[in-house]
């Protein structure tokens, strides 16, 4: 929690935060909203104008009455930068106030080098965007990981697709290299964050998202919290067991859902198929090379109807939505969002998940619930990291507390009972 000395100070930042959530607003809905004494509310609005904070729009139709001035967030006044990468790709983007992608750069992931090359590959594209968009006022910088990703501290503390990338510093390297703050967070918070706000999740407080890839991971949402835990690892999803045994998983144990339904399980399946002599469309679109086939025309094919495809994304089907109805019987979600890659797959892919969770979860649970595939085609992970970064810096303060609170006077300690007994 941001602290401050004034209460002038905090009623700035309450304005601003006004201003960015409910805008355009005239003077007087800022005094509906906020109950500020109105010369305080005109003076701070001429100040944050002056700075270039706020911006003038204009007036407001009232029929009411007399036409207002709106106020609104001056966009272009800072910028956040956010990265986004898995084992495939790494995204970097610019993005303004309004969470406008102002620039934006991909490529493939380097996996050759090990930590130290993937750690300079995510700052070459950091300072590339940067450099590319021309922003001079950058705010925060966000990097989405998709390992296990310790927020607090800003490390990413393993990963269970890349193999090598454990106990990585990563706030730090970018903090010692941009001097911009940094905010690390996992993927899968990240895409929950911007589904709930900007996507599918409706802003409702209760909400899972999964994301769905090479490793499956889980971002929950309870009555309004994005939940962490100790180690910051809640969401783990993947590492959940739907089945007794069942294949290895690369986090040393066996029988995790992501061996068994993330993408890599569907190309390993789809491979054994072809090589025991099955027949599917799903080889042409690989243009007849086995190596060149990827989950998602698997999920694709199974859309157009293959019979192989459909055969193995119904399995996946069933055991993610035995993982889902664990999820809903411990978290109450009234939604859960499904990675949009998913829809690949098509509706009847949503469908037979949905069929394994009326089954499994408790009827009282799945009665309300909505099951749906995530809205947010472009980029989430960086919206999500937008979304952290200017929550974070629009954070409305806490006025710090007087300092005899802060550093309460030590009173002489009463001595234990036992060592009074004793010394009567
Ligand atoms: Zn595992």
């Amino acid at each position: 929690m941001k602290h401050v000395d004034r209460k002038v100070d905090r009623d700035k930042h309450i304005v601003e935060a006004v201003v960015r959530r409910f805008g355009p607003v005239s003077r007087v809905q800022i005094y509906e909203l906020t109950r500020l004494r109105p010369t305080t509310i005109s003076t701070l609005v001429r100040e944050l104008l002056q700075e270039g904070k706020l911006v003038e729009s204009g007036p407001a139709d009232n029929p009411m009455g007399r036409k207002q001035t709106l106020l609104h967030l001056n966009g272009e006044y800072g910028s956040v930068v956010a990265v986004e990468f898995d084992e495939e790709t790494v995204v970097a983007g610019v993005l303004d106030l309004h969470l406008r992608i102002q620039e934006i750069i991909k490529e493939p992931t380097d996996l050759s080098g090990g930590l130290e090359t993937l750690l300079e590959q995510l700052q070459a594209c950091a300072r590339k965007v940067i450099r590319k968009s021309k922003v001079s006022s950058i705010l925060g910088i966000g990097i989405a990981d998709p390992g296990l990703v310790d927020s607090r501290r800003g490390i990413t503390t393993t990963s269970s697709t890349i193999e090598f990338w454990k106990q990585v510093p990563l706030r730090q390297a970018f903090e010692t290299e941009f001097k911009i703050p940094t905010v690390v967070e996992s993927k899968a918070r990240a895409k929950t964050v911007a589904e709930r706000m900007l996507g599918a999740g409706n802003k409702f407080d209760n909400l899972i998202y999964i994301d769905y890839g090479a490793g499956i991971g889980a971002g929950v949402i309870v009555d309004g919290h994005l939940l962490y835990g100790q180690d910051c690892a809640v969401g783990e999803f993947g590492h959940t067991h739907v089945t007794e045994g069942g294949p290895a998983c690369k986090c040393g144990s066996i029988g995790c859902l992501e061996a068994i339904a993330g993408t890599g399980a569907i190309v390993a399946r789809i491979r054994k198929a072809l090589a025991e002599g099955a027949q599917s469309q799903v080889l042409s679109m690989a243009a007849g090379d086995v190596e060149n086939i990827t989950a998602w025309m698997v999920l694709m094919a199974a859309k157009a109807g293959d019979k192989i495809c459909s055969n193995i994304v119904a399995e996946v089907a069933n055991n993610l939505g035995l993982g889902v109805s664990n999820l809903v019987n411990l978290f109450n979600p009234a939604v859960v969002v499904l990675d949009k890659r998913l829809e690949m797959a098509g509706d009847l892919f949503l469908d037979q998940v949905l069929q394994v969770v009326k089954r499994q979860a408790l009827s009282n649970s799945v009665a309300g619930l909505s099951l749906t595939f995530a809205t947010l085609g472009n980029e989430p992970g960086l919206l999500g990291m937008g979304l952290i970064l200017l929550d974070k810096h629009f954070e409305i303060p806490a006025l710090r507390p007087p300092r005899f609170m802060i550093e309460p006077v030590q009173l002489m300690p009463a001595a234990p009972e036992s060592t009074r007994s004793a010394v009567v």
